[in-house]
């Protein structure tokens, strides 16, 4: 014998059902004996309830009614042959007056009881299984639809009652045996207590009747049919990258569920357990997926966990005070108070100290809950001997499970890494004893971000997803989005990395999507947006998205936008950027981000704020914290003035060098701002911060390459002229170097905390002697490279290598799992 159960979903529309139908049809043709379990109608239940409070409040809405009744009868007009529709729909009809009396009753008198909640909502299964068992008959003999409230014997507690079991599965069993030739259809989630009046086994119960006459029939299988592949890894509707499992221990079920997986009710695995009755989770429309079969035995993967779910509208309720400490029985009063009063603590944790207890329950029963405990302990708080009790509401609980992290180490470690490279901060920890899950209660705003966050980091097999939020599509941005476009199928396939790019602003407008726009068609996106700009809406709206594994990227060289830095950081997104002005201006203000990023589990990643997409800033990184010392710097990263001075040979004027130079787009539109050492001062003084220096912009000593006169000129053009009138000063120092056979250049130095820029000549021994074109070359000199520097030489400016520098930052900030 196999149980099954088809839930909302699966009976829920005139497709649906079909599919429905072929299920069991193939069952029949096979000569199985099977049982069916139906649930209401999809969103019914939800109806019902909605119905029922309204009339408690007076307040009866026909349309309502009519939509109740309309689900029902669009449904059989469109299943059922014209002819024989008549006889279903008067019954159903009867039933639904039956239901309208009864909220008129229940709004005359503006009262809801349990019980009369239980009976109104029980309408759902009781009109879904005559409408199916007719709709079934059309293609199948012998069909019986069967009211399980005349079978499933419960206790008082309407809402969720319990089930006595002896009585129910005897009933159930004679049922059967008086039944053989039958194919039953019976209604999930209702029951009766003795006297007779219906009852309810909780919001999705109708799993549990199908285990409940499954273990009365010592069936061979349960079989759960709903709208998913299974049970999965977490909640596909949450989580995009959710996969379907195999297998599953009855305890990891129950687990999974306990915490928010709805796919099966909790209850549904004791009375399997017990006789250890396989129960499998298939999909009604996917009835080829094998399904997720629970079993006793958890099957090893290669994952420490099995699962993530959630449940949100959850409370804490804070109790701490000395009587905690070491009173015995104190935990039990609190406890036993809220069991007799039905209220379900879904978490508790104790501190160590014993000094407070933290209870998570559900939001609805908040209230009554901080009620009964001050009212229960009102002598001990009025003598201060327990503090007020203290509330937080808007969480939520993830718990990761499975029966794998027993055996795993560092698992614990994952989590709480996950969760704390993306800001979310844990407000309570549990873990259950049998180290089957942990749970963390989180605020509710940041489940989606925890879920996928949590999600990638145990399932890494999977891509990880970066989005990326980008501000700057000028030479450098655009140049980077064209690669990210081309490499981003090779990442996926060799780097385990899906990037999304998220949100693109350039100087105008601005763009947002949340599935990725378009690498291929970014330009289009910016086009087509009327969003117009605006840094503050544009951090605002990343924020709000509250994505995991975001990270910013500066492609500008805006002075606004690095004032935006620190508030980015703050929400734990990493920031990667080619814009030099944040880390060069005030020493408090680097400082300050750093320890930002930092306190906040982001990265900031500048490689490219020194020599382009040249390692420079990582390597001197990675030899401070292997543990060597700087000595000194020596460098010289100003691709403009390597090209003038590499050019300025034999006939060739230091004007016409400059002015070639600007016209190949080597040099800002007015040269100075290269000439005039302040980019290059900015690089340095990066460098010597990074190196451990407090230093400012008015400490680096520069000795200017332009004569005053130059450097005074009032436009461009009267600049050139002035290069002119100062020919002779340049032709100097030309002559000087060819005829000491050296080489002019413009190098900075860092050396015991002091920077310095200025020209020099240097001969053919010197390792900057080749440096040639637009080249930057650094030499760090350390107490491990004492003899020989460590030299970095290349080329250090152009698009495509700072484009290139900035995505080799960002896959650096991604692969950090
Ligand atoms: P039914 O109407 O068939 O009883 P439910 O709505 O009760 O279906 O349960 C199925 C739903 O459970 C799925 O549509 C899915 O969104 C949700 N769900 C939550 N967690 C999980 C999970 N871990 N695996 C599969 N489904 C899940
Ligand atoms: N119809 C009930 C509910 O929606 C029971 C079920 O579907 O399992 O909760
Ligand atoms: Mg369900």
């Amino acid at each position: 014998m196999k149980i099954l159960k088809f839930g909302g979903t699966s009976v829920g529309s005139v497709n649906s059902l079909k599919a429905v139908v072929e299920i069991v049809k193939k069952e029949k043709e096979q000569n199985n004996p099977i049982i069916m379990v139906v649930s209401a109608v999809h969103g019914m239940t939800n109806l019902l309830t909605k119905m029922a409070k309204d009339a408690s409040l007076g307040e009866l809405d026909t349309n309502d009614l009519d939509l109740f009744q309309e689900k029902h009868f669009e449904i059989i007009r469109a299943s059922i042959d014209v002819k024989n529709q008549n006889p279903i729909i008067t019954k159903l009809k009867l039933l639904m007056n039956e239901l309208e009396e009864l909220l008129h009753g229940i709004a005359a008198l503006k009262e809801l009881s349990a019980q009369s909640k239980d009976l109104i909502i029980s309408f759902g299964e009781r009109c879904s299984t005559l409408m199916i068992s007719k709709i079934l008959e059309q293609s199948i003999s012998n069909v019986q639809p069967i009211d399980a409230s005349q079978y499933i014997l419960t206790d008082n507690h309407f809402g969720q009652a319990q089930v006595n079991e002896e009585v129910t599965f005897s009933n159930i069993r004679k049922l059967v045996e008086e039944n053989s030739d039958k194919l039953l259809v019976v209604t999930g989630f209702i029951a009766a207590n003795k006297d007779g009046r219906l009852t309810t086994l909780g919001r999705g119960g109708s799993d549990y009747t199908a285990a409940l006459i499954g273990a009365a029939l010592h069936a061979e299988e349960i079989q759960i049919w709903t709208d998913v592949d299974g049970m999965m890894t977490a909640d596909p509707r949450l989580v995009k990258k959710a996969f379907s499992l195999e297998n599953l221990s009855y305890t990891e079920a129950m687990e999974l569920s306990y915490f928010g997986a709805k796919v099966i009710y909790p209850p549904t695995m004791t009375p399997a357990f017990k006789l250890n009755i396989p129960i499998v989770i298939k999909n009604t429309f996917n009835p080829n997926f094998p399904g997720t079969k629970i079993q006793l035995e958890s099957s090893v993967t290669k994952f420490p966990i099995k699962g993530i779910s959630s449940v949100n509208e959850i409370s804490l309720i804070n109790i701490k005070g000395s009587d905690l400490v070491g009173k015995l029985g104190f935990s039990g009063r609190l406890f036993s108070l809220l069991a007799q009063h039905h209220i379900n603590i879904v978490l508790i944790t104790q501190s160590s100290s014993e000094h407070s207890i933290t209870l998570a329950i559900h939001h609805n029963d908040l209230e009554d809950a901080k009620h009964l405990i001050e009212n229960e302990f009102s002598l001990e708080i009025q003598a201060k001997r327990l503090e007020p009790v203290e509330v937080e509401q808007n969480l939520a609980i993830i718990a990761i499970v499975g029966e794998n992290m027993k055996r795993t180490t560092g698992v614990s470690g994952k989590l709480f890494y996950a969760l704390g490279r993306n800001g979310i901060n844990v407000r309570a920890i549990a873990q259950g004893s049998s180290e089957y899950n942990i749970s963390v209660v989180i605020n509710e705003k940041d489940l989606s971000k925890a879920l996928n966050a949590v999600h990638d980091a145990f399932f890494n097999h999977l891509n990880k997803t970066i989005h990326v939020f980008n501000v700057g599509v000028g030479n450098i941005g655009s140049t980077f989005l064209n690669q990210l476009e081309k490499q981003k199928d090779f990442l996926a396939e060799n780097n385990d990395i899906e990037i999304k790019l998220v949100g693109l602003a350039n100087s105008k407008k601005m763009v947002f999507d949340e599935n990725g726009i378009d690498l291929s068609n970014w330009k289009q996106a910016l086009k087509q947006t009327d969003r117009v700009v605006d840094l503050n809406d544009f951090i605002s709206t990343m924020k709000c998205f509250n994505l995991p594994n975001c990270v910013f990227i500066d492609n500008t060289a805006s002075s606004v936008l690095p004032s935006f830095y620190k508030q980015i950081f703050q929400h734990s997104i990493s920031i990667v950027t080619c814009n030099k002005i944040a880390n060069s201006s005030s020493y408090k203000d680097y400082f300050e981000l750093k320890q930002t990023a930092r306190q906040h589990g982001a990265k900031f990643m500048y490689e490219t704020n020194v020599g382009a997409g040249l390692p420079i800033v990582n390597v001197l990184k990675d030899l401070q914290m292997s543990g060597d010392k700087i000595v000194k710097i020596e460098a010289i990263l100003s691709g403009t003035i390597s090209y003038i001075f590499n050019h300025f040979k034999g006939e060739n004027s230091f004007g016409n060098v400059v002015k070639e130079a600007q016209e190949l787009g080597y040099t800002e539109p007015d040269p100075r701002d290269d000439l005039s050492g302040v980019d290059f001062m900015r690089k340095m003084l990066i460098l010597a911060r990074d190196a451990g220096h407090h230093v400012e912009a008015e400490d680096v000593e520069i000795a200017s390459i332009l004569p005053q006169k130059c450097l005074e000129a009032e436009s461009v053009e009267d600049f050139y002229k002035s290069l002119q009138e100062e020919d002779a000063y340049f032709e100097e120092i030309k002559q000087r170097a060819e005829k000491e056979q050296k080489v002019i250049r413009y190098i900075g130095i860092l050396e015991n905390g002091k920077i310095s820029i200025s020209l020099d000549l240097v001969n053919d021994q010197h390792p900057f002697y080749s440096l040639s074109g637009s080249d930057n070359i650094i030499l760090f000199t350390t107490e491990r490279y004492k003899e020989r520097p460590l030299v970095v030489k290349g080329p250090g400016a152009g698009a495509e290598v700072t484009a290139a520098g900035v995505f080799a930052d960002l896959v650096n900030v991604s692969s950090i799992k």
